[in-house]
């Protein structure tokens, strides 16, 4: 169970007071500003403004969106954490649609074997080895150069969370692991801002809005799954079509909210199988007793649990990580794992396997050591893309 903190409030964080430029220029993190209102990347053309105002005359068209709905998007700012094959069609929809400011938030590189669902990408920004980031800003900036759209190449964590997200009016989750979701979520609730949660693995997935006042994720799942024994992306497999039909969804859900219909949101979890057709929806309802949206515990936000325990060594070269608990049963992370990395090798104490050039070893108690890297981004991506925590 999460620990009662003391104290632990939704007052604003001493680590909000900075604006996200300013930590985007203490970070270093080569953020820059592409569309409206920023610096344009090279091969942009001003756009013609007679096709901008047909750019929008389907969606306005339609009862739900109308013209008082478009110009309501095009007020807004959303932030897409994770830009691979949820974020990346989360995104390409929501610049599509006109939303006026999208801040693009993943901390990984381009890889070959992103190219078949990560569909903003090329072969060009695989072989670069580009942040993702700065690939997305790029490729929609050459779709909406209407649009302002602000990269990050940047691991979310507690600690930078509130300057990133301070002035969004809606989270899209396009990301791979549960100690980002969970501090999503935590945030979402304290902040009152809407989040749009999404997951897909194999052949499935699961979409739920989370709308202040409404059931949080914790409200039905107090904790988050057992990590060891939850399939990934790398260890099951995904099938592209079945990312886009979610990502697809969870943005339909983003746009009915910043086009001011959040009421017709529905409170639960859709799930979708898209290769056996299987749907169901899983009501939610408020848990008075939620230590989230019940008891303002923002233990995830506030940095007692998940991600923001990470540490580099003081070798400086390896990145010890929370990882999944203690109890954690390594035979079953091992069959999860075998043929999906290299190197893999079990014992009583401990399973050590290779990945990404990284030696990752995960210990009885649950934590997890990533060796041969400093960089907590690339050790916490690594961990979630193999054993999904
Ligand atoms: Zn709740």
């Amino acid at each position: 169970m999460v620990p009662k903190v003391a104290g632990s409030s939704p007052v604003a964080h001493p680590s909000e007071l900075a604006s996200v430029a300013e930590l985007a220029d203490a970070l270093d993190l080569g953020s820059s500003v592409f569309g409206r209102g920023g610096s344009s990347p090279p091969s942009r053309t001003t756009f013609p403004a007679v096709m901008s105002e047909a750019r929008y005359s389907r969606q306005q068209r339609l009862a739900q969106i109308g013209p008082d709905g478009q110009q309501a998007l095009g007020a807004a700012t959303v932030a897409v954490i994770g830009l691979g094959a949820l974020g990346s069609v989360g995104a390409d929809l929501l610049a599509r649609a006109g939303v006026g400011r999208l801040l693009l938030l993943d901390r990984d590189v381009v890889e070959t074997s992103n190219l078949q669902r990560q569909v903003l990408y090329t072969e060009a920004d695989a072989l670069a080895v580009r942040p993702k980031a700065e690939a997305a800003a790029e490729r929609l900036a050459q779709v909406n150069s209407e649009i302002k759209l602000e990269p990050f190449a940047v691991d979310l964590t507690a600690a930078n969370i509130h300057q990133l997200l301070a002035d969004v009016d809606l989270i899209l989750d396009g990301t791979d692991n549960f100690a980002t979701r969970y501090l999503l979520n935590d945030y979402a609730v304290a902040k009152r801002k809407p989040y749009v949660y999404a997951g897909v693995v194999s052949t499935h997935g699961m979409l739920g809005t989370i709308v202040p006042g409404g059931p949080c994720l914790r409200c039905t799942w107090p904790e988050p799954p057992d990590a060891s024994t939850t399939p990934t992306c790398r260890s099951a497999g995904v099938l592209g079509p079945a990312v886009a039909v979610i990502a697809g969804w969870a943005a339909a859900e983003a746009l009915k909210i910043l086009a001011g219909k959040i009421s017709e949101v529905a409170a639960g979890f859709r799930y979708l199988d898209v290769w056996s057709g299987q749907m169901q929806f899983l009501h939610a309802s408020k848990d008075p007793t939620c230590q989230c949206c019940g008891q303002a515990d923002y233990a995830w936000l506030y940095g007692q649990q998940g991600a923001a325990a990470a540490q580099v060594l003081c070798s400086g070269d390896a990145v010890q990580l929370p990882g999944l608990g203690a109890g954690v049963n390594l035979e079953i992370v091992a069959q999860k794992l075998r043929g999906t990395v290299t190197d893999l090798h079990c014992s009583a104490r401990f399973l050590r396997f290779r990945a990404e050039e990284l030696d990752v070893l995960i210990f009885l108690d649950g934590h997890i050591l990533v060796r041969g890297t400093g960089d907590v981004a690339r050790a916490r991506s690594v961990v979630a893309e193999t054993v999904g925590a």
